[in-house]
C-alpha cells in the first residue's frame, strides 16, 4: 500500500465520472483516508454517497474556489476533519460555454477572468491554505491538458488558463520545495466527463486520441488516478514542478 496511513484532500468531485473521483478511489485503495470536495449543495448528496462507498472513512465537504471567503470557510471544516494533510489533488476547472465554441480571438474580458480565476488561480489559493496543514511536507497534484502548450480547436481560453496553471505549478514548486512540499501536474488525455461535455466537438478529440496516439486507444480516468497516486506517493519523492503526460503518448505525435 503506497499511501497507508496518509491523509489527502481531493478537490473537484462532481460525479462518478470525475477524474477527481478516480483519484480518490485510487488513493483510498492504496490506504489513504480522503476528503472529497464538491462545488455546491447541488452536488452534495451524490458526492457524499460516493465518499461513503470508499474505504478508510472517506467523507465529502463543500469547497467553492470562487471566493476567498468560501475557500476560508471550506478550510475551517477541512481542518476540523483533517488537521494534518499529506497530499492534495486539485482537479477542477471552469470556463463559460460560449468561450469553448468559437474562436479564441473573440474571448471576452469576463470569460478570460473567470476561466483563469477558477482554473488556475485556485491552485495557488488552495496551496496557501494547505501550508499550515502540511508542516512536515506533502504533495500537490493538479490536472492539465495538452491545450496548455498546443492549439486545440475550441479549447480557447481554457488552453491559456491551463498554460497559467502549468506555470503556477513551477512557481509553487520553487516556493514550496524548501518546505518539502512537491507540486506537479498531470496532463491527461481526453476523457468523457461533465467538464468535457462543455467543449464543442469533443468527440473528434476523443477519436483522434484513439486513432493517432502511440497506444491507439483512449485513456481511462482510473489511469489518471493511478498516476496521481504515484505523484503523491514516496515513489515520486524527487519529482517536483513537472508535468506528467497520461495520454497514451498522444503529445509526442505530429500527424
Ligand atoms: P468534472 O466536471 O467531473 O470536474 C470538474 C470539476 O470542477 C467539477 O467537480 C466542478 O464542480 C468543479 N468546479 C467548477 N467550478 C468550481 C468552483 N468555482 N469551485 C469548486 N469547484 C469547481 O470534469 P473532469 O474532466 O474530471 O475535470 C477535472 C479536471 O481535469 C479539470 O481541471 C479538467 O480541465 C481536467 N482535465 C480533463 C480532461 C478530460 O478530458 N476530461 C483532460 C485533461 C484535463
Amino acid at each position: 500500500m503506497l499511501l497507508k496511513g496518509r491523509n489527502g484532500i481531493i478537490f473537484g468531485v462532481a460525479n462518478k465520472r470525475s477524474i477527481a473521483f478516480a483519484c480518490a478511489q485510487a488513493a483510498a485503495e492504496q490506504g489513504a483516508r480522503v476528503i472529497l470536495t464538491y462545488q455546491g449543495e447541488r452536488l452534495a448528496e451524490g458526492v457524499r454517497e460516493l465518499a461513503a462507498g470508499l474505504p478508510n472513512g472517506a467523507i465529502a465537504l463543500p469547497c467553492d474556489v470562487g471566493s476567498d471567503a468560501a475557500l476560508d470557510e471550506a478550510f475551517v471544516a477541512i481542518t476540523k476533519e483533517m488537521p494534518s494533510v499529506d497530499f492534495a489533488v486539485h482537479s477542477l476547472a471552469f470556463a463559460q460555454r460560449e468561450e469553448l465554441e468559437g474562436e479564441f480571438v473573440q474571448t471576452s474580458r469576463a470569460g478570460f477572468a473567470i476561466a483563469h480565476e477558477i482554473s488556475a488561480y485556485s491552485l495557488a489559493a488552495i496551496a496557501q491554505r494547505l501550508l499550515p496543514l502540511m508542516p512536515n511536507g506533502g504533495a500537490l497534484v493538479t490536472m492539465s491538458y495538452l491545450g496548455a502548450v498546443r492549439v486545440v480547436p475550441h479549447y480557447n481560453v481554457m488552453g491559456v488558463a491551463k498554460a497559467a496553471l502549468e506555470a503556477s505549478v513551477r512557481y509553487l514548486a520553487a516556493d514550496l520545495g524548501p518546505r518539502n512540499i512537491r507540486v506537479n501536474a498531470i496532463s491527461a488525455g481526453p476523457i468523457r466527463t461533465l467538464a468535457a461535455s462543455g467543449i464543442s466537438d469533443f468527440s473528434t478529440v476523443l477519436t483522434l486520441a484513439k486513432t493517432r496516439s502511440p497506444l491507439r486507444r483512449g485513456i481511462e480516468a482510473s489511469e489518471v488516478g493511478d498516476a496521481a497516486v504515484f505523484l503523491v506517493s514516496d515513489l515520486s519523492r524527487a519529482i517536483t514542478g513537472d508535468v506528467l503526460y497520461v495520454d497514451g503518448g498522444f503529445h509526442i505525435t505530429s500527424f
